[in-house]
């Protein structure tokens, strides 16, 4: 099976006019179908889990803005530090510590967003406005000049419930506006990471500047390696 090509353009097309960057989500899909849409000018793709990424990585064009937006464990940053253009994920304070030692040893700044709960599911992983400002009331946050915090990142609650999403994914844009304020030498919120296949147009209408989509333009994952 090849990728939704048609599909694609059109997506691209509509969020470019709304300055809007496409994550390509193509966890599970295969090598081949990467290539397709790198070959249309597709840069920014999008993983879940590191061992798969850390394989892409290898076999595809170094141009590439690899994005992590699966759940990080502490012990498996230093596979992607190298290399990862943005973390999407990152749930606590000792995870950005962890992010900050594997920069340093790379020698380079690493962008990260924090992921914010917003889903009134109880399984999605996040921070709340609590867990938020222990972050950035920390003392110890000024002395990661490894990591940058670039925005915010969450997940609507998987429902069919229009005006649930837009009320969740609201939210999520007043939590960073109010934090976009803020701006230290390693905190500066510009980009706000809230839409997939399924809501990526409310997420746009509610302010989203980043949206990731898989399933829309790769397929079904169920098939992927069809
Ligand atoms: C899988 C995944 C996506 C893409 O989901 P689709 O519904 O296929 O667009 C986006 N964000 C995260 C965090 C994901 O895990």
């Amino acid at each position: 099976m090849a990728a939704n090509t048609e599909v694609y353009k059109k997506i691209k097309e509509e969020l470019r006019l709304n300055n809007v960057t496409l994550v390509a989500v193509s966890k599970i899909q295969s090598i081949s179908k990467i290539k397709e849409l790198y070959d249309l000018g597709q840069r920014d793709f999008g993983e879940n889990y590191v061992q798969e990424l850390a394989e892409k990585y290898e076999s595809l064009p170094k141009d590439i803005l690899w994005h992590f937006i699966g759940h990080l464990q502490t012990n498996k940053v230093k596979y992607i530090a190298p290399f990862v253009h943005l973390i999407h994920g990152v749930d606590s304070f000792k995870l950005l510590k962890e992010i900050n030692k594997q920069g340093e040893k790379n020698n380079r700044v690493i962008n990260c967003l924090l992921q914010i709960h917003i889903a009134q599911e109880e399984t999605k992983f996040g921070l709340d406005k609590n867990d938020l400002d222990g972050i950035f009331g920390d003392k110890d946050l000024k002395d990661l000049k490894n990591i940058r915090i670039a925005g915010m990142m969450g997940m609507a609650s998987f429902t069919e419930d229009e005006g649930k999403i837009r009320n969740e994914l609201r939210y999520l844009k007043t939590l960073f506006n109010n934090y976009s304020q803020l701006s230290t030498a390693n905190c500066q919120l510009s980009t706000l990471s809230m839409g997939m296949s399924g809501d990526y147009r409310i997420a746009v209408g509610e302010g989203s500047n980043m949206v990731r989509i898989g399933s829309l333009i790769f397929g079904n994952r169920n098939n992927a390696n069809v």
